[in-house]
Formats: structure tokens, sequence, C-alpha cells
């Protein structure tokens, strides 16, 4: 079977960092291009737009959209629209409708479209939905903190309408939640800490409820110094699970628990090349709709202008 040939549409620091290396890892693809209004990679053709990418290389099966959120819905329309496979980088869109239309429009055209959830394919998210099984929860608890001036320098777009602000980490414990948690998830308050000069929230305080009512808060925070805080602790009948940094490692009852090896990007592109070989979507909403309840219901309080320092990640 051929290689899928693939470009990356917005060459910015994720594509750079993972969607590169996990492509040239994969057999199932072949990089062919890239597509993006200033950035662009040595050895591989480059075009300003995707309407001029896709209109060069018509032998091209399939697009990664790592853009900003902002303006993913018109590429991976106008992606579906021309007959090609497209991967969604998180968060899938800027609104819930968008990804929705974006899904009638795939499965209209027969083509292969998936919501990326990277962290999803972290070492302990598949080991903890299997021990969660047939356990009652009692409580959950999420402390997902890191310094947005060490993880993403004069990235302006993470502060304007759309970007998530927060959220835009802090939906990847979301994505693990919805994966591992059986039962739906509920959003029962919010409280948005925003910046006097930023359209989206650099802190929150969610409180949400398992489908049987146990509680679960998270508090989540853009400006912690120091290390991150990427960890979940779920309390239940028979035990107490502990995910952290970014659950990649898991304790049951303060005891390590031997992992499987996992690696999220090529995880990701193992499961998108399925997806194209089957034509068919993944799109799992769960982690955005909650994010968009917590826009929706939360109480906002402003807090001081966000003022961008650099801060060493060294260390
Ligand atoms: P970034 O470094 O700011 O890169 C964003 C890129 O989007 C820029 O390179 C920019 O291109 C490009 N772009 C903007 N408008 C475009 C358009 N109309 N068409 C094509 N490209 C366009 O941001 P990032 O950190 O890579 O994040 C991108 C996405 O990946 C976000 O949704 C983020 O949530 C997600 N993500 C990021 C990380 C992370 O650790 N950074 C991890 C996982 C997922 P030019 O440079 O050419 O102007």
């Amino acid at each position: 079977m051929s290689a899928i040939s693939i470009a990356i549409v917005g060459f910015g620091k994720i594509a750079r960092d993972q969607h590169v290396p996990a492509i040239d890892a994969n057999d199932a693809f072949e990089l062919t291009a890239v597509a993006s209004p200033h950035s662009r990679i040595d050895h591989l053709p480059h075009f300003a737009d995707i309407q001029g990418l896709l209109q060069a290389l018509p032998q091209l099966s399939a697009v990664s959209l790592c853009t900003t959120p902002q303006v993913r819905y018109q590429a991976a329309r106008y992606a579906l629209e021309q007959g090609r496979h497209v991967l969604l980088e998180k968060p899938p869109g800027a609104t819930v409708s968008e990804v929705l239309e974006l899904v009638r429009l795939a499965r209209q055209r027969g083509v292969a479209l998936f919501a990326a959830w990277h962290l999803r394919y972290a070492r302990a998210v598949e080991p903890a939905r299997a021990w969660l099984q047939g356990r009652r929860i009692r409580g959950l608890a999420v402390n997902w903190k890191e310094d947005v001036r060490v993880w993403h320098p004069g990235q302006r777009w993470i502060w304007e309408a759309g970007g998530l602000g927060v959220f835009d980490p802090a939906i990847n414990a979301l994505a693990i939640l919805t994966r591992i948690i059986p039962g739906a998830l509920i959003l029962q308050d919010a409280e948005l800490s925003f910046p006097a000069n930023c359209q989206t929230p650099i802190a929150a305080r969610l409180q949400l409820a398992c489908a049987d009512g146990a509680p679960v808060h998270a508090a989540l925070d853009f400006l912690q110094a120091g290390a991150p805080s990427w960890d979940i602790d779920i309390d239940t009948d028979d035990g107490r699970l502990s995910l952290s940094n970014g659950a990649s490692l898991m304790r049951v009852d303060d005891r390590p628990v031997e992992l499987p090896a996992s690696e999220e990007y090529p995880g990701v592109y193992a499961h998108f090349a399925q997806l194209v070989r089957e034509r068919s979507v993944d799109v799992d909403l769960a982690p955005l709709q909650l994010v968009a309840d917590a826009f929706l219901c939360g109480r906002r309080v402003q807090v001081a202008p966000f003022v961008e320092q650099p801060v060493s990640n060294d260390g």
C-alpha cells in the first residue's frame, strides 16, 4: 500500500516539535509539503495558505491542521470540500457548532476526520480507564497548572477570543477525564479569572459531577511559577488512583504502577492512518463542550493585566 501523502497546515511550535517527527517515524505517511503564512521547513515545498497547497498538489491525500484554533474551521472546511482527509489538532475548533458541521461534511464526502486529543495517548490513560471500570468514584481532583510564559512564549492568540486562555492546556485534562471516567461529566459551576487586558481566562475553578453525582473539582492556573502540575487524583470505593506528569505516571494507593509503552503523537498518527484507510470519522466533542459550558455558566472575575515577561524554562 502506498504511503498517505500528507501536508502540515500551520507550521508553529507543535507542528515542529511533535507532528514532523511523528509523521517521519510512521511509514504509513509521507510528509509532502507545508502551508503556513510565514513559517517554512527547508527541504519541503512551502505554500502561504491551504488553498494554494491543495490546488498545487492534487495528489495530496491528507492535511494536519496545526494552526491556531481561530482559523481551523475555514481550513478544515476547505480541505474536506476538496475531498482530503483531515486531522484537527486540539481544540478541534473555536466553537462546537463548527466542529459539528465538519463532521457532517466529512461523512457526506466520505473522507476521514480526526479530532486528535493527543493526551489520550499518554501512557497511563488506558490503564487508568481499565482500572476504573467496576469501581465507584467517590471524588476527583484535577490540578492543571503551568506557566504560560514558559510553555507558550509570545503566543498572543491564546489571549484573543477563541484562544481559550487557561483552557488551552486544561482541555487536555478534560480530554483525559472524558476518556477514563465511565458515563457523563456535568459542569455545575465555574469561576473564570480574566486579566483586564485579555479576552480569555488565565485561571479557573470548575465544579463538575460524575453521572452518579460524585464531585469533581478542577483548579486551573496559567501562571504557576516553577514546575508544572498536571495531576488527577481519583478516590474510589476501592483505592485511590493518581495520574501525574500529564498521565505519564500512575499510582494506586501511592504505589507506582508499571505502564505499557505509549507515545502521544505516534499514537495519534497510528490512529489517523487507520481512519484514513477506513475513511471514517473520530470526533469526540466532550472536552470542548465542557469548556464551552464553563464559558456559558461561569462567573467572571477581573484580575490584573497579563504582562508577558520572558521566563526561562531551564531546569
Ligand atoms: P504557534 O506556535 O503559535 O503556531 C501556530 C501556527 O499557526 C503559526 O505557525 C502560524 O503560522 C499558523 N497560522 C496562523 N494562521 C494561519 C492560517 N490562516 N493558515 C495556516 N497557518 C496559520 O502555536 P502552537 O503552540 O503550535 O499551537 C497550535 C495548535 O496546537 C493550538 O491549537 C494548540 O492548542 C495546539 N497544541 C499546542 C501544543 C504546544 O505545546 N504548543 C501542544 C498540543 C497542541 P506562521 O508561523 O506561518 O505565521
